[in-house]
């Protein structure tokens, strides 16, 4: 079975289409857990919702899909992710807010317990260094650790260092390993490389594959700002930071 390990979609329907147009050829998927934020940032929260739900995701919260309920304060969001999440929250059906609403914090699915930010802390925690990592690994059930929210692709072996970044088809066994990994953002990279990130679990061969796939970027830019969203917001998607 190979799942799609997919975080931060941030409304990018171009993006998420690409991350599925690419997994689907590059050996299929049979499932797909998110890692949160489905919503926040982008201009089409209702169609990335309904593109998981077509495809029986699992997911767990991110801040900007509390947020955008009114689950999470949005006291601590910058003036571009606060004015987003209005946005965001008058596109939402009701179907849609009682979905967000109903989200769990954490998951646990295989080897893996998924968190947005950290197990302890998954709203707000960003999960970037070896020693939060340990820490992390230290207060789960299982032997590793899924989190997205910092947008920012990792693989950390528990007793070797973080190596932040992931390259292009990187292969990692995690065959019974102490591991945290983030797949990086779909819809709102923040590592220099603007290409969307994801990442493929495939239970038979007991590895996680890191992948990026590029998309039309400046046609999400362009319905981002008929959607009257922030400009920084659509800017950075072209530099992916
Ligand atoms: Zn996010």
């Amino acid at each position: 079975m190979r799942t799609l390990i997919v975080s931060d979609i941030h409304s990018n329907l171009d993006a998420l289409d690409a991350v599925l147009a690419d997994a689907i050829s590059n050996g299929g998927i049979d499932g797909v857990w998110c890692l949160g934020d489905i919503v926040g940032y982008g201009p089409e929260p209702m169609a990335c919702l309904e593109r998981l739900w077509g495809l029986g995701a699992l997911s767990i919260m991110g801040n900007h899909d509390g947020g955008a309920v009114g689950l999470v304060s949005l006291a601590t969001f910058n003036p571009a992710a606060k004015a987003a999440s209005l946005w965001t929250a008058g596109q939402l059906t009701e179907e849609a807010r009682r979905y967000l609403e109903g989200l769990p914090q954490t998951l646990t699915e295989g080897p893996f317990t998924l968190a947005h930010g950290t197990p302890s802390d998954p709203m707000w925690e960003y999960l970037t260094s070896y020693s939060q990592a340990e820490a992390a690994l230290g207060v789960i059930g299982t032997s590793a650790l899924l989190v997205g929210h910092s947008h920012l692709p990792f693989v950390c072996q528990e007793g070797l260092r973080m190596e932040l970044g992931a390259a292009h088809g990187q292969r990692i066994a995690v065959d019974g390993l102490r591991l945290a990994i983030n797949p990086g953002s779909v819809g709102q990279p923040r590592d220099g490389d603007p290409r969307a990130a994801y990442a493929v679990y495939d239970d038979i061969t007991a590895t996680v594959e890191l992948r990026r796939v590029a998309y039309d970027v400046s046609l999400t830019q362009r319905k981002m700002a008929d959607a009257g969203l922030p400009e920084s917001l659509i800017n950075r998607l072209s530099v992916g930071h």
